[in-house]
């Protein structure tokens, strides 16, 4: 669906809030890039606002979907990290299959050496592959230590140096996810609008 406020141009895309910013230009065609959340568009002008508006829609939407598929960690792709991680250890484990998995609500992953297979909160497919990555050093490095001494942590650090950061990186996810419900609105607007400035 496509509403557009004339004075904010504020497109929703398929549930996503885009700010447009059109500029009338002499091109041949209409050119749209995605920037965060701001679409920019120039436009030649003999074309008409209506049909503007149409076909600005089918290019956001395009857009959109295709930078979907871009963020989100795929199978395949989930795999290949994990066998790049895996053979990081001197001895390493063997990764025959990663399975994403919404039953696991408390936990991040876990590894099953027997199997091969290493399951993965599917959380995890929206998060940065370095997230993933970590993730995974982390179950891997319990075939040699079960538990979470020392020279565990070693062991995840040699395998995956962005170990620390993606712990710290997945305790804020928790307390955003835990602290969601019980957030003032506006301070949960706050989190939403914010950008990264
Ligand atoms: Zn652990």
């Amino acid at each position: 669906m496509l509403t557009m406020a004339d004075q904010a141009r504020m497109l929703d895309v398929d549930g996503v809030a885009l700010e447009l910013r059109l500029v009338r230009k002499r091109v041949k065609n209409i050119n749209a890039r995605l920037r965060g959340k701001t679409l920019l568009v120039s436009a030649p002008h003999r074309v008409s606002a209506e049909e503007l508006d149409e076909m600005i829609l089918q290019l956001a939407r395009r857009l959109v979907r295709r930078s979907r598929a871009e963020v989100v960690n795929s199978d395949g792709g989930a795999e290949r990290i994990a066998r790049k991680v895996a053979a990081r250890f001197s001895d390493p484990p063997e990764v025959a299959e990663v399975r994403f998995v919404t039953n696991q609500t408390a936990r991040w992953g876990s590894y099953s050496s027997q199997t091969g297979v290493v399951r993965l909160n599917a959380a995890l497919r929206h998060m940065p592959p370095w997230v993933l990555e970590a993730v995974v050093a982390h179950e891997l490095a319990h075939t040699f230590y079960l538990n979470h001494s020392p020279a565990f942590w070693e062991l995840v650090r040699s395998v995956c140096p962005k170990t620390d950061r993606a712990r710290a990186f997945l305790e804020g996810v928790s307390w955003l996810a835990s602290s969601w419900d019980e957030l003032p609105p506006v301070e949960r607007s706050q989190l939403v609008g914010g950008n990264n400035s």
